[in-house]
């Protein structure tokens, strides 16, 4: 079969031509990253060649083996990409790489077309995203990586497409993301209403005064119940229900459960929007979708635009007040240690001001009114404008 054109395909594409591979590199073999190599392993063909990729730092264990569905009883104990690539090793060769994302340099990214992740933390997905902005700004907006975020909790997920240039950042969406629960300590100490302010306050108080120094340990049963012994009798003392050694589990590990069939969902939507990338064949989402399966069923999606400002992909904007008598070049030296850049280049409209790197320039600069100069600096993510207002002494 050769990959038929779509509606969506441009006028002159060639269906007999057999594209190059695509390379992508997947983040996380966990939940979302098994589902996520079984969709792509099976889509992968002669006609939509993919070289893959797998990144992960955990082994497997025995909790992992209800939705991890590409590991067994016997990988306990064993990588867990390492297992993952092996599951699918008869439909497609895959590469694993053992360890942390941040381990590795720009240079490793730089080889992948696309980078699908299936992480669980927010610090590792913001990390990613700086790392994919850095290399698209190091290459003159050349080499770009498209980002496909994926995550779950219970039985909610969400879904982005991140396009370096073109949407909206993983950090642009950081407000959408709300910060974990956080309870007042006088609240647990004085005024509990809730089960949860019992555990907590067994987690933060209570644990320490029957145990002192011993660490409590959310992977030893022992220590569940022993917390969750203390979580009940403060319950019982202000006559609050419903703490269990489930929801025990929960506030101390501050989790939500992770459900197989969400993870499948989204992993699902995930992979057919990289497909529908690579294929051309239908036109992809805009730039977020999320499901909600709490409440019956919604599925939809939206397009977010990269927020002003954000500190990954916007442009950093200052203003600055400068008596007009001062000298150019004072002024160029004053903005480098203001702004505490390395070796700057300061231009106005294009045109170079100063740079210190060769210390050249057109040293020229109106000093009439508002001026705005934009400057590239190594330290500077994407550049940064800066507003002069001059005034006379
Ligand atoms: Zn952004």
């Amino acid at each position: 079969m050769i990959f038929p054109p779509g509606p969506f395909t441009d006028e002159d594409y060639d269906e007999t031509f057999i594209p190059s591979p695509t390379s992508i590199l997947i983040l996380g073999s966990g939940g979302l990253g098994c589902e996520i190599l079984k969709n792509l392993s099976m889509t992968a063909s002669h006609e939509l060649p993919l070289n893959l990729h797998i990144i992960d730092m955990d082994t497997i264990s025995s909790s992992n083996l209800n939705r991890q569905f590409l590991f067994k009883d016997k990988d306990v104990g064993k990588y867990k990409c390492e297992i993952a690539s092996l599951a699918v090793k008869d439909r497609i060769k895959v590469e694993y790489y053992i360890g942390k994302i941040e381990d590795y340099e720009d240079s490793f990214y730089e080889k992948f077309d696309i980078i699908i992740s299936g992480l669980d933390s927010i610090n590792a997905r913001k990390w990613i995203n700086e790392t994919i902005w850095r290399i698209y700004n190091n290459s003159n907006n050349e080499k770009s990586i498209i980002f496909f975020d994926g995550g779950t909790e219970g039985f909610q997920g969400s879904i982005k497409i991140i396009i370096p240039g073109i949407t909206a950042c993983f950090q642009c969406y950081r407000s959408l993301i709300p910060d974990k629960i956080v309870y007042p300590l006088c609240t647990l100490a004085n005024t509990p209403r809730l089960p949860e302010h019992c555990i907590e306050w067994a987690k933060q108080l209570g644990w320490e005064e029957i145990y002192q120094d011993k660490i409590f340990d959310y992977d030893n049963d022992e220590d569940v119940e022993k917390m969750f012994k203390i979580a009940l009798k403060r319950a019982n003392e202000f006559g609050i229900e419903g703490v269990t050694k489930s929801l025990t589990l929960g506030v101390v590990k501050n989790i939500i459960p992770a459900i197989a069939s969400t993870n499948a969902i989204i992993s699902g939507q995930l992979c057919n929007e990289v497909y529908k990338f690579i294929s051309n064949c239908n036109p992809n989402m805009k730039d977020m979708g999320y499901y909600n399966g709490e409440n019956g069923v919604l599925f939809d999606n939206e397009e977010y635009l990269p927020i002003d400002n954000c500190p990954v992909c916007g442009i950093r904007t200052e203003e600055i007040e400068l008596d007009s008598n001062m000298e150019l070049i004072d002024i160029v030296q004053l903005i480098k240690d203001k702004f505490e850049l390395s070796m700057p280049v300061i231009m106005h409209n294009g045109i170079e001001i100063y740079n210190f790197k060769d210390q050249g320039g057109s040293l020229q600069l109106s000093k009439e009114g508002d001026v705005t100069i934009e400057v590239v600096d190594k330290t500077l993510l994407n550049g940064m404008k800066i507003r002069i207002k001059y005034y006379k002494v």
